[in-house]
């Protein structure tokens, strides 16, 4: 495999469809999976594990996961809300599970009705039973903490508090954790406070960030937290999806800028731009209307534009 200096994830499946109304074709999200990792995207989210009467967007989740996992050299992660959706994902052999908890109390009682005590040991159990399996064919578990960086219910959420529940996950048996910014609050200094904090505490283990460009901070985000050493990154392709708690808003980083933006800094994705804008038509022709977003899509790459790898070499 090509060496990389960051890892980009793409979670438009899954992020950006959840709160989208029209139902996106299974066939139509396969195409989007498969020109994706064709683009280069090693990583991609491709659905949820909730309950399909919950969100009708995820009815497909188990053929959608059978058909990524045909895809070479993808990695397929998914989320999963709670034990039941462990579950269905490692009966499917899905590469990694994402669970996600809310560090601030009311949304995490809002969004799973637990206490955040209760959602870590729904954690616990969980990598218990993943470890049931054996080694090799185990699936990774992934601790997401949502709302790290702000909470639509209380504000501002004490650095504390993230780094105490992502020492609990981590002590649990996270293989990862990643750090939220649910709602797009977060600003560059709180990111750098938050991921040295978090950072400090859990390293060797692997950190991502998780960033939503709600007030337009999405980038400048990403460009604090690669300072702090944060190496693997979430994005949705058009920054498609919104915010369930601000109609309009736009929804998490653009992956299509945030591989220009890492690639101009010099350093390797692995991903090639001009195949990665490609796959926006196939977004726009199955749900036209959805909103894209993207200032690489509009403005297109400057005038002989050299790739991170080839500016090494020259
Ligand atoms: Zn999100």
């Amino acid at each position: 495999m090509q060496a990389v200096d960051v890892i980009v994830r793409e979670v438009g499946l899954r992020d950006g469809l959840q709160i989208h109304p029209t139902f996106m074709p299974t066939d139509r999200k396969i195409a989007w999976i498969e020109a994706e990792a064709a683009a280069g995207v090693t990583e991609i989210e491709v659905t949820s594990y909730v309950p399909p009467k919950l969100i009708p967007q995820f009815v497909d989740a188990e053929e959608v996961t059978r058909r990524a996992l045909d895809v070479r050299s993808l990695t397929v992660a998914a989320l999963i809300p709670n034990s039941r959706g462990a579950e269905r994902g490692i009966a499917l052999g899905v590469h990694k599970l994402n669970f996600v908890m809310s560090v601030s109390r009311t949304h995490n009682l809002k969004n799973v009705r637990r206490e955040r005590e209760e959602s870590v040991t729904d954690f616990k159990k969980i990598v218990e039973m993943v470890r049931t399996h054996r080694a090799g064919e185990r699936a990774k578990v992934v601790g997401g903490l949502s709302t790290a960086l702000g909470c639509s219910y209380e504000g501002r959420v004490p650095v504390a508090d993230v780094v105490k529940y992502a020492l609990q996950l981590a002590a649990a048996g996270a293989d990862e954790i990643v750090v939220a910014d649910t709602v797009g609050y977060a600003d560059p200094v709180q990111v750098r406070t938050v991921f040295k904090a978090v950072m400090a505490e859990l390293d060797p283990l692997p950190v991502a960030a998780h960033f939503h460009d709600t007030r337009g901070t999405g980038l400048a985000n990403v460009a604090a937290a690669l300072e702090c050493g944060v190496r693997r990154f979430d994005a949705s392709l058009a920054g498609l999806g919104g915010c369930p708690f601000a109609p309009g808003a736009s929804g998490n980083i653009v992956m299509d800028d945030l591989c220009f933006m890492l690639d101009s800094m010099g350093l390797r994705t692995g991903v090639d731009l001009e195949k990665l804008l490609q796959v926006r038509s196939i977004v726009h022709e199955a749900l036209p209307d959805i909103e894209m977003h993207g200032a690489l899509a509009r403005a297109g790459l400057p005038r002989n534009y050299v790739r991170a790898g080839e500016q090494r070499a020259a």
